[in-house]
């Protein structure tokens, strides 16, 4: 029998939902990947570990892909050959004071950021520190392991501690803020594949409403006039070069890239940084644009082009520019 069959029929002896060939496409933000073989969509952090403990009993080979918004990954054409547990339902919220006084959310992984940044909106009185976030289009746990960032602030910032378990043991750890080795659009978790997060707590400070709402309406219009939101992507597809003053945007406008295209991908029009889906782009597309790219502006500029984006490759394993 096959991995991902045993693994189904654990799955529905302990009544977890799942899905059989259900198409990544429709997962994440750049709509493209094919089926996986299981789609699992826990409703609570019991059932997501539920979940991890009978992947790990029953066949801990099977490959396993923990999904938040999918807006930083990118699946292949022929899909995922295992299990893939998406956490986007694991949205539960509690505001508390920690003991100096200090307000804190802590929320499930799945939790949007930008239902995380309404909530501090209508806090009363209001909470400020995620205001830069309010336009990120994924989860606080994908959030937390990509240290995502705008407009002068990032994850670092705002996380108190995390709380993770092993995929291979079931160890559930709690790292305090120190412990996630932050660096720019970096975390421990990148060090770490085999931890998932399963909750974190965010740590902000009381402020007024309008001024809270005033910088994320400025936030989101920045988005809005910057960014290609019309078009699927995953966001900026490389990370900040390591030189100073030096824009990805820049450089691929320089090369006169802007708009090129390789089947359905397209470097964007508006922002040179993105890589676009015009509607029937595959996951391949992509993979020669970036290519594409990285080779121009390599030989331009003899700067190495790093990919930000998470992409899947067929057997399931992950690369990520180091
Ligand atoms: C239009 C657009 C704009 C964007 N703007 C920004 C921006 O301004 N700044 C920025 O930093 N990013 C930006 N991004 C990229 C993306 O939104 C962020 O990286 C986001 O934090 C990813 O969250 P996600 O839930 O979608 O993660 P996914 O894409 O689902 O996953 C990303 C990685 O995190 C891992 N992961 C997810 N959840 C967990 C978990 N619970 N435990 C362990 N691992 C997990 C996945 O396995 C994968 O490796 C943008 C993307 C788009 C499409």
């Amino acid at each position: 029998m096959m991995p991902s069959s045993r693994l189904a029929r654990a799955l529905t002896a302990a009544g977890i939902p799942f899905e059989t060939s259900a198409l990544l496409h429709d997962c994440t933000t750049f709509r493209i990947g094919g089926p996986a073989d299981l789609l699992c969509r826990p409703h609570t952090q019991e059932q997501l570990v539920r979940t991890l403990d009978i992947w790990r009993t029953n066949d801990g080979d099977c490959p396993l892909f923990i999904l938040g918004r999918g807006s930083n990954v990118l699946f292949p054409d022929n899909g995922f050959p295992g299990l893939v547990i998406c956490t986007r339902d694991l949205q539960e919220v509690s505001l508390f004071h920690a003991r100096e006084g200090t307000p804190c959310l802590r929320a499930g992984c799945g939790a949007a950021l930008a239902a995380l940044s309404r909530r501090c909106v209508a806090e009363a009185p209001a909470l400020s520190g995620l205001e830069f976030a309010c336009g990120i289009p994924g989860t606080l746990g994908g959030a937390v392991v990509m240290n995502a960032g705008a407009h002068q602030s990032e994850m670092a910032n705002v996380v108190r501690e995390s709380v993770c378990i092993g995929r291979t043991d079931g160890r559930i750890l709690t790292l305090s803020n120190a412990q996630h080795g932050f660096s720019y659009r970096r975390s421990v978790y990148q060090l770490h594949p085999e931890w998932v997060l399963l909750n974190a707590t965010l740590e902000l400070s009381p402020s007024d409403t309008v001024t809270v709402r005033t910088a994320m309406e400025r936030n989101l219009a920045s988005r809005r006039k910057n960014q290609p939101l019309e078009y699927p992507s995953a966001g900026s597809v490389f990370r900040r070069p390591a030189q100073p003053d030096v824009y990805v945007g820049r450089l691929v406008e320089d090369c006169g890239l802007k708009g090129f295209r390789i089947g359905g991908a397209e470097v964007s029009e508006k922002h040179a940084g993105f890589i676009v889906n015009r509607g029937d782009a595959t996951a391949d597309d992509v993979r020669r644009l970036i290519a594409h790219v990285q080779e121009a502006v390599l030989r331009a500029y003899g700067i190495e082009l790093k990919c930000e984006v998470c992409i899947v490759r067929e057997d399931g394993r992950t690369e990520r520019g180091e």
